[in-house]
C-alpha cells in the first residue's frame, strides 16, 4: 500500500509540474473535472486506461450524392438557408449544400447565437445519421463544425469515451489525449512473460485511443485486436496480483489454532441435532476444521444453495472456537435473516449452556448497552446480529471466528469496516463466508483468487422438487383459487410483491451506519403489496392474511414472521425482505407477482423459501405483458431448472459479470474491459504471469497493480 501511495503522489507532481492549467495550484474544480473525479479519471494514468467505447470516422468526407439514408456520415458544406421552426415543437433547421445534394439539420435544443453562426454562405462540417424525413433528407442534432475550404480532416478515427453528465466529449478527448502524453507507460511485464505478437503498452494505448482509419474496426469493436488482448491482459494481471499479495499477507497473519476436542461443545451440538448431517455438509464441516487448526486466519467461502444447510455448518465451527474459549460473531444482511439465525443458534446453544447475544441497530438504547457490555466482558460467547454487531462501540473480549452471511449483500463500507475490526486484535480472527450465490468458476478465479471455497453440493434428504409455472398476470384469479385450495388442505403459501425501490437491506445498512433513525427513509411505493394484502384478505376470508415488508417497525416485523412461522397465518403477503433465510417447511405455494422485475438470483432466492418440507410444492411467476428479451430469458431459466450452479451460470450470461458481482454498488468498476465469458484463457495466463511476476519481479508486480488500480485496490480486498 505505501508503494501504490507514493506511485499516485508521484504521478501527481509530474502532473503538477506538467499541467498548465493551474489545477492544482488552485484546488477550485471545474464542473468537468468534478465529473472526471466522480469517474476515477484523477492521475493521468486513470485517463490513459479510459479507452473508447467505439470510435467514429472524421478521416474522410461523404458526398451527399454517394450516401445512403440510415448511414452515419461527414459530410462538408455551405449553409444556404436557416430558420426556426415554431410550428409544433420549436426548432431550428438550417439547409446545407455540398454541391452534390442538399440536406436539412434539425435542432430541437438550440442557442440563438448558434442560428447566428451558421449564418448563410459559412461552411459548416457535419456528422450524423443521414435518413429521410418529411422535408427530404436530414439530420437530427448531428454534430457540427465551422470549417474552412481548407481544414485538414482528422488523420485518425475519433474516440468516443465511457462519460456522465456535465462531461463533454470534446473536455474528456482532450484531457486524454494530453494525459496520455505524460502518463508514465513504461514496461513493468518483462516481454518473456508476453505473446511477441501484442504491442508494447505505450504503442497498445496510442493504437487504441487514436487508431488509424486502415484498421478493422470490427476488431477494435469486438475487442479482439492484439492490442486490446494487451490491454485485457493488463487487467487481469492487476487483480490476479493484487488478490495473490494478499493471500500472501495473510500468511503472515496469526490466528488461534482452533480444534474439536472429543466430548466437547461440537459433538454434543451434533448430538441434539434433529438431523444427520448430509455427506456435503461433512465435507465442508471438515475443510473447516482443518482452516480452523491452522496458526493462519481462515478466509474461506462457504457456498450452497438456498435450503443446503449452511447455518448448521457455521453453528458447528463456532462450537469449536467457542469451546477453545473464544467468542463467534454471525452478521447478516437484514434483520429478519439476522433474527432467524438467532432463534435457531440459541435453540441449538442456549441448552448446552452458550449465551448469544443480540445486536441490530434497531434495539432501545438501554437493551443495546447491556448486549454490548456482554460481548466486552466476553459473558456473550456468541453474538448475532446485522451488521451493527461490528460498529465502532462493540469490542470483544476474544473474538476467534467471524461469520458472515450473504457476505456479498453487504457494501463495501461495512467490509472495510468487517475488516478493520478484524484487523484490531492481537491475532486476528477466522473468517467464514456464506453464500447461497454459487460463483462460477472463472468468476471465482477471476475475483475470490484471494478466497477459499468449500461448496455443499447436495441437499438434505426428503426435499421434493419445486414445479414452476409461468404465467401471465391475467390468470390471477385462478392462482387466487388454487391458493384457497391449498390453505384449505392446511398449506401455507407466500405471496411476494416486487417493491420499486426495495433497498432494505442497503439502505437500512447505510442507515445504521449513519446512527439515522430508521424513519428518516425517504417514503416508498408500497401500494402494490398493501393492495395485493387487501386482495388476499378479502378473497380469503376466514384465512388469516399477514403482510411484510421492509418498512415495518422490527417488533412488528418479527409479530408477522413469528405467526407465520406458528401456523396461525395461512398466507404471507410480502416484498423481498423473505428473500433470504425464512425458513417455514410447511410453506408449499409461492407467488411472485410482476416476476418480470426481478433479477435471475433474486428469483431463486426467493422460490427457495418453499420446498423444505415433504409436501410438493409450488412456485408461481406472475408477469405482465410484454416482456422484454431479458424478462424472458430468465422466467424461462426459472422454469426450466432449479440448480442454483446453473441459474448462476445464466445470470451470467444475461448481466454478464460487472453487475453479477455488484461491483455497481460497491463502487470499483472491477474489470473494465476483460470478459470472462469470452476471455478465460487470458485469465489462465494472467494467474500464471502474477506467479512468476510476485516471485521474481515484485517491485514491477506492484508498480503494475498501483497502476491499474490505485486507491480501488482496497475495495478489491473488501
Ligand atoms: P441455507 O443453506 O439456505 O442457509 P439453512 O441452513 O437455513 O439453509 O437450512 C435449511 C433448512 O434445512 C433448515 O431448516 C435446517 O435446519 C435444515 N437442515 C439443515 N441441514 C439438514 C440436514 N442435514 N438434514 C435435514 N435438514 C437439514
Ligand atoms: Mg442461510
Amino acid at each position: 500500500m505505501a508503494q501504490s501511495a507514493s506511485a499516485s503522489s508521484k504521478s501527481s507532481k509530474q502532473e503538477a509540474s506538467a499541467s498548465t492549467d493551474g489545477r492544482v495550484a488552485a484546488p477550485a474544480r471545474s464542473a468537468p473535472q468534478k465529473a472526471m473525479d466522480k469517474l476515477g479519471l484523477v492521475r493521468d494514468i486513470d485517463l490513459a486506461l479510459h479507452l473508447p467505447l467505439r470510435y467514429e470516422d472524421e478521416t474522410r468526407l461523404t458526398l451527399l450524392r454517394d450516401a445512403r439514408d440510415g448511414q452515419t456520415v461527414q459530410i462538408e458544406g455551405v449553409v444556404s438557408d436557416n430558420r426556426i421552426e415554431a410550428r409544433g415543437r420549436r426548432q431550428l433547421i438550417v439547409r446545407l449544400d455540398d454541391g452534390t445534394g442538399e440536406v436539412l439539420l434539425r435542432f430541437l435544443n438550440f442557442y440563438g447565437s448558434q442560428q447566428k453562426s451558421w449564418a448563410p454562405g459559412v461552411r459548416l462540417r457535419v456528422r450524423g445519421e443521414l435518413r429521410h424525413g418529411f422535408w427530404g433528407r436530414e439530420m437530427v442534432h448531428p454534430t457540427v463544425r465551422i470549417v474552412s475550404g481548407n481544414t485538414p480532416l482528422a488523420s485518425s478515427l475519433t474516440p468516443v469515451y465511457p462519460t456522465s453528465a456535465g462531461l463533454p466529449q470534446a473536455y474528456l478527448r482532450k484531457a486524454v489525449a494530453s494525459a496520455l502524453t505524460r502518463a508514465p507507460l513504461e514496461e513493468l511485464i518483462p516481454p518473456e512473460l508476453l505473446p511477441g505478437r501484442w504491442p508494447r503498452l505505450r504503442e497498445a494505448l496510442d493504437f487504441l485511443h487514436h487508431p488509424s482509419p486502415e484498421v478493422s474496426l470490427l476488431a477494435l469493436e469486438d475487442h479482439s485486436h492484439p492490442a486490446w488482448q494487451r490491454l485485457k491482459f493488463e487487467e487481469l494481471l492487476a487483480q490476479q496480483v493484487s488478490q495473490m499479495k494478499a493471500r500472501a499477507e495473510r500468511a503472515h497473519l496469526k490466528a488461534p489454532v482452533l480444534s474439536a476436542t472429543p466430548q466437547g461443545l461440537r459433538d454434543r451440538l451434533l448430538g441434539v441435532l434433529p438431523f444427520e448431517l448430509t455427506g456435503a455438509q461433512r465435507k465442508v464441516c471438515e475443510e473447516i476444521a482443518l482452516d480452523l487448526h491452522k496458526p493462519q486466519p481462515m478466509h474461506r467461502l462457504l457456498q450452497g444453495d438456498v435450503g443446503s444447510g449452511k447455518t448448521v455448518v457455521a453453528a458447528l465451527a463456532a462450537a469449536v472456537a467457542m469451546d477453545a474459549g473464544w467468542q463467534c460473531a454471525l452478521m447478516a444482511p437484514t434483520e429478519i435473516l439476522a433474527e432467524q439465525h438467532f432463534r435457531k443458534l440459541v435453540g441449538w446453544l442456549e441448552p448446552l449452556g452458550i449465551k448469544v447475544a443480540w445486536l441490530t441497530g434497531s434495539l432501545k438504547a438501554k437493551a443495546k448497552r447491556e448486549q454490548i457490555a456482554a460481548v466486552a466482558s466476553g459473558e456473550a460467547q456468541l453474538v448475532v446480529g446485522t451488521h451493527a454487531v461490528i460498529q465502532d462501540q462493540v469490542t470483544f473480549a476474544r473474538l476467534g471466528l467471524a461469520l458472515i452471511d450473504e457476505q456479498h449483500r453487504f457494501g463495501v463500507a461495512q467490509r472495510l469496516q468487517l475488516r478493520r475490526k478484524l484487523e484490531s486484535s492481537e491475532l486476528e480472527p477466522h473468517l467464514l463466508m456464506m453464500s447461497a450465490t454459487p460463483i462460477p468458476r472463472t468468476l471465482a478465479m477471476t475475483y475470490l483468487a484471494d478466497l477459499e471455497v468449500s461448496t455443499i453440493d447436495e441437499l438434505p434428504p426428503g426435499r421434493t422438487p419445486i414445479v414452476t409455472k409461468v404465467f401471465a398476470d391475467t390468470r390471477r384469479p385462478e392462482v387466487i383459487e388454487r391458493i384457497r385450495d391449498e390453505v384449505a388442505r392446511g398449506r401455507q403459501v407466500y405471496w411476494v410483491c416486487p417493491l420499486i425501490d426495495e433497498t432494505e437491506d442497503s439502505d437500512q445498512a447505510a442507515d445504521e451506519a449513519a446512527g439515522r433513525a430508521s424513519n428518516s427513509r425517504p417514503p416508498l411505493d408500497l401500494s402494490n403489496v398493501t393492495q395485493t394484502h387487501q386482495e388476499l384478505g378479502e378473497s380469503l376470508a376466514g384465512f388469516g392474511v399477514g403482510l411484510l415488508h421492509g418498512r415495518l417497525p422490527a417488533a412488528e416485523k418479527a409479530d408477522v414472521m413469528a405467526r407465520f412461522a406458528s401456523g396461525e397465518l395461512s398466507v404471507l403477503v410480502a416484498t423481498t425482505v423473505i428473500e433470504v433465510g425464512v425458513d417455514v417447511p410447511n410453506a408449499s405455494l409461492m407467488v411472485i407477482e410482476h416476476a418480470e422485475r426481478f433479477g435471475l438470483s433474486q428469483l431463486h432466492q426467493l422460490r427457495g423459501r418453499v420446498g423444505r418440507g415433504a409436501v410438493a410444492s409450488v412456485c408461481v411467476l406472475l408477469y405482465a405483458s410484454p416482456l422484454s428479451d431479458s424478462g424472458k430469458q430468465r422466467l424461462k431459466a426459472m422454469a426450466e431448472t432449479t440448480d442454483g450452479f446453473e441459474i448462476a451460470r445464466r445470470d451470467l450470461e444475461i448481466r454478464g459479470p460487472g453487475e453479477f458481482m455488484g461491483s455497481r454498488q460497491s463502487g470499483a468498476a472491477l474489470l473494465r474491459f476483460a470478459d470472462l465469458n469470452e476471455d478465460q484463457g487470458l485469465v489462465a495466463r494472467a494467474r500464471q504471469v502474477a506467479e512468476t511476476m510476485l516471485r521474481d519481479h515484485p517491485d514491477a508486480a506492484q508498480r503494475h497493480v498501483a497502476r491499474w488500480l490505485g486507491q480501488k485496490s482496497e475495495y478489491l480486498k473488501a
